[in-house]
Order: C-alpha cells, then sequence, then structure tokens
C-alpha cells in the first residue's frame, strides 16, 4: 500500500482543481464571438470564420460551437465587448447611397405599389449605435426619412438622454416602404427586404444595434416571443451585440414602461463606455 500524499501535494491538488473550476466558469460566459478579420473585402465571405477566431481566442473557440449555425441567444450584460465583430457577406452594394438607390427602385414586394417615397434610413455611415424600426409611417412614407413623427420625436430625446446627437447615429427599418394603413409588417415583405439593411449593417459596423418594437425584433433574431421576454437583455445579431427594447409609439402610448426603456438604454451606453445618468429622461414626454 503506497503511503498517504503530503499535505503539500494535496494542498496544490486543491489549489490546481479551483482554478480549472474558475476556467471552465469563465468559458460559459464569453460574450461575443471574435469578429471577422475587418480587412475581409466587402462583398466576400470570410474564408474561416472559426480557424480565425481560434488563432485569436484558443481557449474560447476550442470548446464553443460556432455561434452563427444557432439560434440566437440572449448574452449576459456584463459580457466583455468585442471590437465590430461584423461577419462579411456577399452584397452587391458598397457604400450606404447604392443601398439608398436601390431601394428607391425596388419593386420586390408589393409594398413598392402604394409607397409615396422609400425611407433607406439616414444618419452617421460610421455610427457606433444603430437603431432599427420596422417600418414607414405615414409622415415617413411623406418625406422619406425614418422616425420624424411623434414616434420620431420621442426616439430624438431618447438618444439625446444618451448623450448622442441624432446625426451621429444611424436610424433605419426593416421595411423601407410603407404598410397600407400602418399595418404589421408582413413575413414576406420581410424577407425581400432584410437584405438592404443587412447590408446598411455590415457597411456601417456599428458596435451596437438596438431594435426598436417585436417586429424588428422578431426579423432581426429569428424568434417570436413576447417583447417583455426579450427586451432588457443583449443578444448577438451576426456578431454584434443586439438590445431589444420597446418602440417609441408603444412608449407614447404605455409611459408607464418609458422606465424599463430606459433602463435597457443604459444597458446599450455600458456597452458603449459611457456612463448613463441616474434618471430616466424618457419619462418627460408629451403624455
Ligand atoms: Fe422593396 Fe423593401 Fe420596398 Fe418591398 S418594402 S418594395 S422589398 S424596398
Amino acid at each position: 500500500m503506497s503511503a498517504p500524499a503530503p499535505r503539500s501535494q494535496v494542498a496544490d491538488i486543491a489549489r490546481q482543481a479551483r482554478a480549472l473550476l474558475v476556467q471552465v466558469r469563465e468559458s460559459r460566459w464569453t460574450g461575443f464571438d471574435p469578429p471577422a478579420a475587418r480587412s475581409s473585402p466587402a462583398g466576400t465571405a470570410s474564408p474561416d470564420r472559426s480557424s480565425a477566431a481560434a488563432s485569436r481566442h484558443p481557449s474560447r473557440t476550442a470548446t464553443a460551437p460556432e455561434r452563427s449555425r444557432r439560434a440566437p441567444a440572449a448574452i449576459t450584460a456584463a459580457a466583455p465587448l468585442v471590437t465590430t465583430p461584423m461577419p462579411a457577406e456577399p452584397s452587391p452594394w458598397n457604400s450606404l447611397e447604392q443601398v439608398a438607390l436601390a431601394v428607391s427602385a425596388c419593386t420586390k414586394c408589393p409594398l413598392h405599389a402604394t409607397r409615396t417615397k422609400t425611407v433607406p434610413g439616414e444618419g452617421d455611415a460610421q455610427a457606433r449605435l444603430m437603431f432599427i424600426g420596422e417600418a414607414p409611417g405615414a409622415d415617413e412614407d411623406r418625406l422619406g426619412r425614418p422616425f420624424v413623427g411623434a414616434a420620431g420625436h420621442l426616439l430624438d430625446k431618447m438618444i439625446g438622454a444618451m448623450g448622442f446627437p441624432r446625426e451621429r447615429v444611424f436610424i433605419a427599418n426593416i421595411l423601407k416602404c410603407r404598410p397600407p394603413g400602418n399595418r404589421d409588417p408582413q413575413e414576406h415583405e420581410v424577407a425581400a427586404c432584410l437584405p438592404y439593411l443587412r447590408a446598411q449593417i455590415a457597411l456601417i459596423r456599428p458596435r451596437v444595434l438596438c431594435s426598436l418594437g417585436r417586429h424588428a425584433a422578431h426579423a432581426l433574431l429569428g424568434r417570436t416571443d413576447s417583447l417583455s421576454r426579450l427586451r432588457g437583455r443583449f443578444f448577438e445579431y451576426r456578431g454584434t451585440p443586439l438590445m431589444p427594447t420597446y418602440h417609441p409609439s408603444y412608449l407614447l402610448r404605455t409611459p408607464a414602461d418609458k422606465t424599463a426603456a430606459w433602463k435597457d438604454l443604459r444597458q446599450v451606453m455600458h456597452l458603449l463606455g459611457q456612463s448613463p445618468p441616474e434618471r430616466h429622461p424618457t419619462e418627460e414626454s408629451e403624455q
């Protein structure tokens, strides 16, 4: 029978076991996938995302299956922000102007027949933050600009409260043409229009996306949970953190939920490295 291990050896083994446990725990909360190489030419797919990622984060990618094959899952708000993780994807457009031009001539879904103006989106081409609503309303359809009515006025306040002028973010919608009578977007319309938004996101490469309302969250995440279940936590959209929150139109009708919306925006600010004010300025509005 062998002699029992000396006390110091037992302590060593216990220390190593504890360290291993910490590593295993941390590997479950790795945050976002590593970005595809920014140097990938626009419009081409990254040749091998997993191997490129493995070379940068060997311990993380060795244990995690590639996320793009899974349905988007919520990620912890405290996860570290990986810089601009946008995978390249084939796109026929090389600039936001080209996307807007293609939208203006688009007849891919029946909404082209009833629109007054297309609403491709507007803002800073290098925005760190991008807001995505569902579709243009009557004012937007008339002016060709996103979020310009009462809901737009509240969105401006929300953006201002976050410390940004409107011109510093990019604002777009899932649909670029108004559904008649502001009805809900249809699945085939979303499918036809989404390539434009995807191209815009790939060109801008924002650090954070914020979807506004149920339809935008569902279209981007491919999930059908209620917005109250989705909001308040980050998901990953093609490598970029995405915070679903309430649509300003809903907040105008339901001011009691402005507190929750402000909590969501505060999380976005944290991720962007900004200090959020304590109180939520979205409470002051046209009620
Ligand atoms: Fe084209 Fe989108 Fe307008 Fe449909 S909603 S016509 S897909 S731009």
